[in-house]
């Protein structure tokens, strides 16, 4: 049979079962991989999940949406396709889609990130016929440290800070980076803040039954009590007349573009921290490797670097054309005259000549 996912115009379309994975455009039957903006979008008739992601997509589509969300490793069956979810590792909720029909079986990765983390269930490998795999950091220079060593690191800097009376900020994605930060913080060294656009999400990870440490609004802490404390906010924040209240404050930003020395001297913040939910170079060739896929499509990311490397050894690979961004860059926008003012105001740095990625 001919491939049983191909691209069309509202997105990938699993072609005997009849339905799109993380369509772009409104379709009848949409099955979500995570509830990232670029991947679970408004306007389908009908969704399916993993049951844990059904929490985040409501609160994030409304609550009125047409959505089942089934436990991973079950298994529904829509047209003669058995279709199954199984953890990405990704964020909260996040799945790779499996489909078999024919005796044939495909797995469709959404975004993955290979290291465990608590505050998710962890990747797991899906023997599949053909992989179709994300590659956000799919260069060979992608390569992250322990989230462990970098939150201690980000312990450190806050407490030193602190030790300092000033406030420290951090910007992380709302939804996954800032519960992954939430998780490892070391709430002893003062109090935690979050931005209104992250506590709605903490609640719905609490409500999962993830432990995260007690979190307040800026309206239920004094002036004082903020020199001691870190604030966790979207990078969108950054420069907005809300950061105002934290005076002269120590920023930072937690993303795995972070690694690009180029990508932290445009952000204008005093410290980067390396830390991404997907998968480094490594990670995305243990977990191709783990899935025993002969074929491999590439979507969202380096595509010609990984297919070429990929064909080099020996797999059939090539590349989908899908209009999924990345998150992380999504909302990391900060209003064009502040990152320029906050640079000209903090960088010593030569300019370099580093790409952005
Ligand atoms: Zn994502
Ligand atoms: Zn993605």
């Amino acid at each position: 049979m001919g491939d049983m996912v191909v691209v069309r115009r509202e997105g990938l379309y699993c072609v005997p079962g009849d339905f799109y994975i993380d369509p772009w455009r409104p379709v009848d039957r949409a099955v979500i991989t995570h509830a990232h903006g670029d991947h679970a979008r408004y306007g389908h008739g009908h969704y399916l999940s993993a049951a844990s992601s059904v929490g985040v997509l409501k609160s994030r589509l409304g609550a009125d949406i047409h959505i089942d969300g089934i436990e991973y490793g079950d298994t529904v069956t829509h047209n003669g396709v058995a279709i199954s979810l199984h953890p990405a590792g990704h964020v909260l909720g996040s799945a790779q889609i499996r489909m078999e029909c024919g005796g044939e079986v495909w797995v469709a990765s959404g975004d993955y990130k290979v290291e465990p983390d608590k505050t998710c269930a962890p990747f797991e490998p899906v023997r599949c016929d053909t992989f179709i795999t994300e590659s956000t950091f799919g260069l060979p220079i992608y390569r992250w440290e322990p989230e462990a060593q970098v939150i201690e690191e980000m312990n450190a800097w806050w407490r030193k800070n602190a030790d300092e009376g000033r406030c420290s900020v951090v910007f992380a994605y709302s939804f996954g980076k800032a519960q992954r930060i939430l998780s490892r913080l070391d709430p002893s060294i003062g109090p935690i803040v979050c931005h209104g656009a992250v506590e709605p999400l903490n609640r719905v990870y609490r409500a999962s039954g993830v432990d995260l440490p007690a979190t307040l609004m800026v309206s239920e802490i004094d002036k004082a009590a903020l020199r001691r404390a870190i604030v966790i906010a979207p990078p969108s924040s950054s420069g907005s007349p809300w950061m105002k209240r934290f005076g002269d404050y120590s920023d930072s930003f937690a993303s795995g573009w972070m690694l690009l020395r180029g990508a932290r001297r445009r952000r204008g913040v005093d410290r980067g921290f390396v830390l991404s939910d997907h998968a480094d170079w490594p990670g995305l060739m243990s977990a191709i490797k783990a899935t025993e896929a002969e074929k491999v499509i590439v979507t969202h990311g380096s595509i010609p670097t990984m297919v070429r490397w990929l064909c080099q050894n020996g797999l059939d690979a090539k590349g989908f054309d899908t209009e999924y961004g990345d998150e992380e860059e999504d909302e990391a926008s900060p209003p064009a005259g502040a990152a320029a003012n906050k640079e000209t105001a903090s960088s010593g740095e030569p300019p370099s000549g580093e790409p952005d990625a």
